[in-house]
């Protein structure tokens, strides 16, 4: 059987949506459940200013608390220089940057234009380079930008050049808003295949409107093998307004074995570890917090 990567996001790119803060014990506990799954990559938090993101201010602790499974990689997003000494600090075997394919969005969520995001994460990649520590590029609004609506192929296919030049093994095209279809996605694809090989990309997809899987299934014809989605379909994104959740890792999982392919995951214990997700984000105390 042809194998797929199932990457995961929930730590970081679901959990940093929860509008109440999750106990750090639990964020380890979650990755630690996830760690037995059968993921080589877990994304495990974020290393921004907790100015901006709350959620992640306990980033460190996160990544120096789990119990490390050697056969998985922990990744983190260290959007600068000082986020990648923390990152190194604790231990990161991987790191991620991210940008916008829109202009508003990137002013948005980021605070400067595509160009400045793009120069101001290069030396984050030289260091992160030069400590041989693999760096993953993140792309969002691929199919659609939530102030901008349509988003230009061409310009999708600009950030992730820049992005695979400046040394990123892996660009994950972000589909933020998840109005992504068969039909944007191909389009987007068509571009993007022009300056790497599918083996360089990742499909990030959110299913607002239930159309993660079709815009996977899409990419899988065009041979993409790598796949982002967060256990339990956690979230949205906080300047995407309407954006629902990551595609749910249990949903593609299973979808992806009924069409005969190979994830290497384990369901019992991706069950378990959904479960446990359940228990924590509906926990009452936590959630009078937010
Ligand atoms: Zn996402």
């Amino acid at each position: 059987m042809d194998k797929v990567r199932i990457y995961e996001v929930g730590p970081r790119d679901g959990l940093q949506n929860e509008k109440a803060i999750i106990p750090t014990d639990s964020k380890i506990a979650l990755i630690n459940l996830l760690s037995e799954v059968g993921f080589d990559t877990i994304e495990t938090t974020s290393f921004v200013s907790p100015k901006w993101v709350p959620q992640m201010a306990d980033a460190a602790d996160v990544l120096t608390g789990i119990d490390r499974n050697p056969d998985v990689t922990y990744a983190a997003l260290t959007p600068n220089l000082k986020g990648f000494e923390n990152a190194l600090t604790a231990d990161v075997d991987e790191v991620a940057i991210f940008a916008a394919a829109s202009e508003t969005f990137s002013q948005k969520n980021i605070n400067c234009s595509i160009a400045e995001s793009l120069e101001r994460f290069a030396p984050v990649v030289a260091a992160a380079n030069a400590e041989e520590i693999p760096v993953r590029g993140y792309v969002s609004c691929v199919a659609g930008c939530p102030y901008e609506g349509d988003v230009a192929p061409a310009a999708v296919r600009a950030v992730c050049e820049r992005l695979l030049d400046m040394g990123c093994y892996e660009v994950s095209l972000g589909d933020t808003i998840g109005k992504g279809t068969p039909k944007t996605i191909g389009q987007m694809l068509d571009e993007v295949l022009k300056v790497a090989r599918p083996e360089k990309f990742a499909g990030h997809y959110h299913d607002t409107d239930n159309r993660a899987l079709d815009n996977v299934a899409l990419s899988l014809d065009y041979g993409l093998r790598t796949f982002d989605s967060a256990v339990g379909g956690l979230g949205g994104c906080p300047y995407a307004p309407g954006a629902k959740g990551n595609v749910s890792t249990t949903a593609l999982a299973h979808k992806l074995a009924e069409d005969g392919w190979a994830t290497g995951l384990d369901f019992c214990r991706l069950a378990d570890a959904e479960h446990y997700l359940k228990t924590v984000i509906a926990t009452p105390a936590a959630r009078t917090q937010g």
